[in-house]
This record gives structure tokens, sequence and C-alpha cells, in this order.
């Protein structure tokens, strides 16, 4: 069997003033050809199906990509992207299997819908023989021109997105089997018209997907659901959170009748379920008083969501109050990060830390500390793979600790903090950034978090967030459906 495969994503915030161009890519994922061999967590499903192949098989890899979520990505780049593809798509076929790991929520100067337009040219490319398998990370805005161009679409199930690669070995077996038997596979999607945040670790959310799961082992030629919680800052028209289900065979009612049980069950949701969010100053007394290990997580600056980063709301709200023995960090500063590195370790040093990239990101904090350690290259662990965090500087400011670093990324997991040196065990709370992926690494350490709200272009302010373009209702932003 003949098999290529590629990998490129990015989220679009629309409202981030962080601009996507191609260092963006280069500092955390772009090679051509040998992704798959790389500890990437965006290309472990290239990793994944290359294990699943067999000596037979013939597999093409082409671009793997992926730059941490900000603002729209710049056309040019995206072109070359989508053309690179698309080139080794054509150069090297026919193929029997196309496996494409997207993210779907991917927006360029030029373009709403990045990976739609890609599925349809891939879609031309191939013709209707090769079996074309799409896995999205499931903050996307599926749309209609994707599910047109797809024969099977897989979601992440859990958010955190700790089944990047399970899903990846899901898809891979659903579309190889649909290849080597000539089963057809039909699509059916159903918009949910809503806009929100579901932790798959709140027990309620944890609920529905092992109800999504129950249904796949159980129902008659159903092969997959997916929850697309969707990706709400990005003012585009297919924004929102959708049902989705693929189903054996060209009998359209089984994914149909599935995707809409499954919407049914997420709107419930909306009766008992809501994330929970406190106010900034709130998760400050709530770490005043207690001696319990705590992690407080920023969540409307996440750079995992388009923030920049570079927020210093809690860290001015830290400074003007009397805690002690607490972790800031990390806040995305490079600036800062090169004159750190030109003093030296162990030197003390007078700083303009952050507040520096958007409306959203406060004012700059003036601040003099002892520069503790600078460690280069630090990746941080998650899902199956790294993330690159770049040249991390540790400043003693006292009561406070600063990390800060050269490369926008969300402060994943604890093992930042170890890379510099920090006994973890010595702080009574860590200040980071980050919505929901950091539960996974720092549950080795605590399980008290807390999910605080600063300004910041990622704040779930669902029922004010300007969408103009989203075209119809979508709740809480409209209660009009
Ligand atoms: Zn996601």
């Amino acid at each position: 069997m003949r098999i290529f495969i590629a990998a490129i994503g990015t989220e679009t915030n629309t409202f981030s003033p962080i601009p996507t161009g191609r260092a963006s890519f280069e500092e955390t994922l772009l090679r051509h050809g040998d992704g798959g061999t790389t500890s990437s967590a965006f290309a472990g499903p290239l990793a994944e199906w290359r294990e699943m192949s067999s000596p037979d098989d013939t597999i093409v890899e082409s671009i793997a990509a992926f730059a941490m979520p900000g603002g729209p990505t710049s056309q040019s780049v995206w072109q070359e992207l989508r053309d690179t593809l698309l080139r080794d798509l054509e150069a090297h076929g026919p193929f029997d299997l196309v496996l494409l790991h997207l993210h779907g929520a991917m927006i360029a100067t030029g373009c709403d819908d990045c990976e739609g337009e890609l599925m349809e040219a891939v879609k031309r490319v191939t013709g209707p023989n090769a079996v074309v398998g799409v896995e999205l990370d499931l903050h996307a805005h599926l749309t209609d021109r994707m599910v047109a161009n797809a024969d099977a679409i897989i979601m992440y199930k859990e958010y955190p997105h700790t089944d990047i690669r399970e899903r990846a070995r899901e898809l891979y077996s659903i579309s190889r089997h649909a290849r080597e038997t000539g089963q057809s596979l039909c699509m059916s999607m159903v918009d949910c018209r809503q806009l929100g945040v579901w932790r798959t670790s709140d027990p309620l959310v944890a609920e529905l997907v092992k109800w999504m799961k129950d249904e796949e082992r159980q129902r008659p030629n159903l092969l997959s659901l997916s929850f697309c919680h969707g990706f709400p800052w990005a003012d585009v028209p297919e924004v929102g959170a959708k049902a989705l289900a693929v189903a054996a065979g060209s009998e359209r009612s089984v994914a149909e009748n599935a995707a809409k049980d499954l919407a049914d069950r997420i709107l419930a949701l909306r009766e008992t379920y809501a994330p929970t969010f406190i106010a900034a100053k709130d998760a400050l007394v709530a770490t005043a008083r207690t001696d319990n290990l705590t992690i407080v997580a920023d969540v409307a600056d996440n750079p995992g969501a388009g923030g920049p980063g570079d927020s210093t709301y809690l860290l001015a709200d830290l400074l003007a109050s009397d805690i002690a023995d607490v972790v800031v960090g990390m806040i995305w500063d490079p600036v800062a990060v090169r004159l750190c590195v030109e003093a030296g370790e162990g030197e003390r040093i007078a700083l303009r830390i952050g507040g520096k990239l958007g409306p959203l990101s406060g004012t700059p904090l003036d601040i003099r500390g002892r520069i503790v350690r600078i460690v280069h290259d630090v990746k941080t662990s998650f899902g199956g793979g790294n993330w690159e965090a770049g040249t991390l500087v540790w400043l003693d400011l006292g009561r406070i600790q600063l990390v800060i670093n050269s490369v926008r990324t969300q402060t994943l997991n604890p093992d930042v903090f170890e890379q510099v040196g920090m006994d973890l065990n010595a702080y009574r709370a860590f200040f980071i950034k980050s919505a929901q992926h950091f539960v996974g690494g720092f549950s080795r350490i605590t399980d008290r978090f807390i999910y605080a709200v600063c300004p910041g272009v990622a704040a779930p302010a669902f029922e004010s967030l300007s969408l103009p373009r989203a075209g119809r209702p979508l709740w809480p932003n409209s209660t009009d459906q």
C-alpha cells in the first residue's frame, strides 16, 4: 500500500497581537520528510503511522509544521506550506491512503479555513480512489468544506490533549481497513451553536467522553464520534462547538443519528456543567490562605491559545502583596532574556519585564533581582513529545522567584522549573500561563489547581466576545436561538 503522511497546524486567535510567520513555525516545528523522527508532540501521529505500516508499504512523508498559536498566519507562509504538501502528493502519487494531522483552527491573512482549503486540494489531486483520513485538534472550526473533502475525520477526545497518538492509531486503522476492503465511509456533523470550554478532567465531561467510547464500541457500523469543542477566540463564519460521527457503509442514518445524539448530550451539559474560573484577586487570597502547593493558571494569556505570554497582572499583584515563596513563570520576554545572558549568572540586574506585546498585556514592570540560573535549549514535555521553550532565566526577586524565557510557549509541565534547578517542594505556589494542558504534568506534584482570569486575548468571556462574522447566534454569546 502507498501511504502519504503530513502534518500542518497552528491555532489562530484573531484577537492576538502576535503575527504568525515563518519564524513561528521554525522555532516550534518545521521539517520536511523527517518530522516523524522528531520528539515534537505535533508530529507524534506521523511516528505512529510509520510504526503501524508494514514493511511492504511505501510511506512518503511530506511537511511537518506547527507554530505556537497566535494571530493569523501570513498568507505567503500558508501558501508555501500548502503548496509543498500538494507538490509532494502529486510528485510521488498515486496513493492508496492519505493521512493528515491538522489543527482545524488555522486562519491565514487570506484564508478563513486553511484546513478546508487544503483538504479540498488534496482530494482534487488524489481523486476518489485514495482514502483521505484527517486527525484534528478538538479546538477546531469543523467546517462543511472539511467534512465534504475527507473520508474520515477523527478529533482528539481529551482536553488536556493526552490522546493525540491514540486517535492517530484509530484513524490509521479505520482508513486502512476502508481502503483494503473497499468499505465506504460517511460522516455527519451537527452544529451545536455554542461557545465554551470543556475540561475532560472534570467528571461530567469525562462521563461524556466515556459515553462516546461506549457508543463507538456498541452501535453497529459506528466507527468514531468526535466532540469538536471549537475555538471561541476566532471571528470566522463556522466558529463553535460541533458533533461529528463517522460510520461504515453508505447508509447515512447511522452517522446522522449518532451525531445528533452526541449533540443533544453536549447541549444538555449547559444545564449541569460550567468550568470553574476565579478572579485574579481571589486567586491570590486562596494562595495566601493555604500551605498546600497551588498552581494558579493565568488562562487569558495562555500562549497555547494565542496569548502573548507577557502579561503582568498576576506578577504585579504578587509584588504588591506580602505573599512569599512563590514562583511566577514562564513570562515570554526574549529581550530581557538576552540582557540576562549578557549579564551572566550570579549577577544582579534591573530589568523592565513583560507588558509590551498588546493592549491586554498590562504594564511593563521594573524589577531588580539576582540571576540565579540561565539554561539554554529547554524543552517541556507534553502529549507524548516535547515543546521548545528556548532559553530560561531564573531571577530571584526576594519573596518571589521569576522565570522568563525566549521561545513563547505555555508552562505545560513543572519540568521547566526543574531544568533551571528549582526544588519544586520549596515553594507554595506556581503562577503559570496555561488554560488546561498543565494539568497532566503538574498532577504529579499537586491536585490543587486554580483557573484565574485576568485581562487577555483568551479570556473566557464568551457572553461578550465580539464575533460579528459568526453568522448565527451562538450560546452564550447570544441566547437568541
Ligand atoms: Zn487544542
